[in-house]
């Protein structure tokens, strides 16, 4: 199917970009790498009146370490984070590489962006997951200027964010460093969304979980927290029983949908099962560290 009839538009500063989508109203969209938004207009699931293309701002393509907190420009794309090397970046944030790799299919990859993945908000994606994760915050620039909304106020819905008609983020910031994060999914074919994808953050002191992040995608309609599961990490010494308890923990308090990928049932499972993978790919991070030492 091809999409409803649009108008096009170009931009080729962040400053453009804004003035265009203020000029053509509520129902124009912006264009990154068009890998969610035009599959969905050629399904038409969505019919955008006018798209305001930034693919051209190559400015906005960076990811940057400043030394404690790590950012990434929000028309990077996806491939460029599966495919960093600086030591100063992979230090802190390895995890956004080894997560890059569940992220479509190499061409989705390769054009897909990383701020087009936070704006368009699927609860299974690794970014938004990430985001929520480790404490991102969107810059994001609109009529009015600049403004920075934290990952906790930003993911409102399934595809809906804080986000007005006529903002743009041009930037995702990590806060902090996260070298003992990890994450896991599983999908049936590769390439396809996690039917549940698990993240998890540790800091740890010799064997004890001083404190956790858990964060599940796929089981509600933003990537979601689960304080439950932390505290039966925090304190605790650090193993498989745990691990196993914590993962219970969390399927017990989610309220995962029935679809056609699985029932509400399996998803319990695979959240379970998934936080045990993630914190034992966690806890080989530290224990490589200290081996390189
Ligand atoms: C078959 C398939 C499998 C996929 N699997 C995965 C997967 O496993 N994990 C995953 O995370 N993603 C997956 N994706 C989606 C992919 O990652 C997209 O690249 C991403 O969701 C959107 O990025 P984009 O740059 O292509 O944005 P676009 O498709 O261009 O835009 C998406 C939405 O975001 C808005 N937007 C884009 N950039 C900005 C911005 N800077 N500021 C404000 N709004 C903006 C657009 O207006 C639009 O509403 C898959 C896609 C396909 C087709």
């Amino acid at each position: 199917m091809k999409p409803a009839a649009f108008e096009y538009r170009k931009a080729s500063t962040v400053e453009e970009a804004v003035e265009q989508l203020t000029q053509l109203g509520d129902d124009a969209k912006l264009l990154a790498g068009g890998q969610s938004l035009v599959a969905m207009m050629n399904f038409r699931l969505v019919r955008p009146s006018a798209l305001v293309d930034v693919k051209g701002i190559l400015d906005l393509q960076y990811v940057e370490a400043n030394g404690e907190g790590l950012k990434i420009g929000a028309l990077t794309p996806h491939r460029w984070i599966e495919t960093m090397e600086d030591p100063g970046v992979l230090e802190g944030f390895s995890v956004l590489k080894s997560a890059a790799r569940w992220v479509g299919h190499y061409p989705i990859r390769t054009l897909g962006t990383f701020g087009g993945s936070i704006a368009h908000a699927d609860p299974s994606a690794e970014w938004c997951m990430l985001a929520t994760l480790l404490d991102a915050e969107m810059v994001v620039v609109g009529p009015g200027g600049e403004r920075m909304i934290p990952a906790s106020d930003f993911f409102q819905g399934f595809f809906t964010t804080a986000l007005e008609p006529d903002e743009m983020i041009i930037e995702v910031r990590f806060p902090e460093p996260a070298p003992y994060a990890a994450l896991q999914e599983f999908a049936r074919r590769a390439g396809d969304y996690g039917i549940v994808a698990a993240a998890v953050a540790l800091d740890l002191q010799g064997g004890e979980c001083r404190s956790a992040r858990v964060v599940l995608g796929g089981v509600s309609d933003v990537p979601l927290r689960i304080p439950e599961a932390e505290q039966v990490l925090e304190g605790a010494d650090i193993g498989q029983e745990v691990f196993k308890e914590a993962g219970q923990e969390a399927a017990k308090v989610i309220d995962p949908p029935s679809d056609v990928q699985g029932t509400a049932e399996y998803r319990r499972d695979l959240a379970a099962t998934l936080i045990q993978r993630a914190l034992t790919e966690a806890v080989a991070k530290v224990k490589e560290a200290a081996d390189a030492r």
